[in-house]
């Protein structure tokens, strides 16, 4: 649902999340079409009122409500806008479906975003690819390809989020390397 909040406490949660790193709460992102929708007819309000929307039509509107924000608005209603597209984008990204190399682990996705190998337990992560946006790349904490697996299920590294234990000596993989 939209928020009732002033513009002041709008752009002071805006400013926190964007200094966090994160993306707009959904409620947040309607409370900015609200305040954006020109029109009962348009897809700002649909989605504020609703949570609904024609992703086509609301992408049109978000772009014309940049370009006005630029040409008029102060760096918090750009901020408000740069913020929501960037929720729409990670909205509307279609799932990873091929990757070019597992390495011989069995991954399985973890909550946190993370992928995690049956077999010996190294944890990497599934990097999108840019130019494809349903390919991806596992890949390690400096960016290397993952090691091979060892199929070695002595080597489990516990429960994601914990070390468990010493790290591995020859393990490229995000628990090992941090
Ligand atoms: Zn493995
Ligand atoms: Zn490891």
């Amino acid at each position: 649902m939209s928020l009732d909040l002033t513009t002041p406490q709008l752009n002071a949660i805006v400013r926190d999340t964007q200094d966090m790193g994160e993306e707009l709460d959904t409620n947040v992102a309607r409370t900015i079409a609200g305040y954006w929708h020109n029109g009962q007819g348009s897809a700002f309000y649909a989605f504020a009122s609703s949570g609904h929307y024609d992703r086509d039509v609301l992408l049109r509107e978000l772009s014309d409500a940049i370009a006005m924000a630029y040409a008029t608005a102060d760096a918090d209603d750009r901020l408000q806008l740069d913020m929501l597209g960037t929720y729409f984008v990670n909205r509307e990204l279609p799932p990873i479906t091929h990757v070019w190399s597992s390495f011989g682990h069995r991954f399985i996705s973890e909550d946190d975003g993370y992928e995690s190998c049956l077999t010996c337990g190294a944890m990497y992560k599934l990097v999108r690819r840019t130019d494809d946006p349903t390919g991806g790349d596992y890949t390690a904490a400096n960016g290397d390809d993952p090691m091979a697996c060892t199929g070695d299920t002595g080597m489990i590294h516990g429960y994601a989020g914990e070390v468990d234990g010493e790290p591995h000596p020859d393990c490229n993989c995000l628990f090992c390397s941090v």
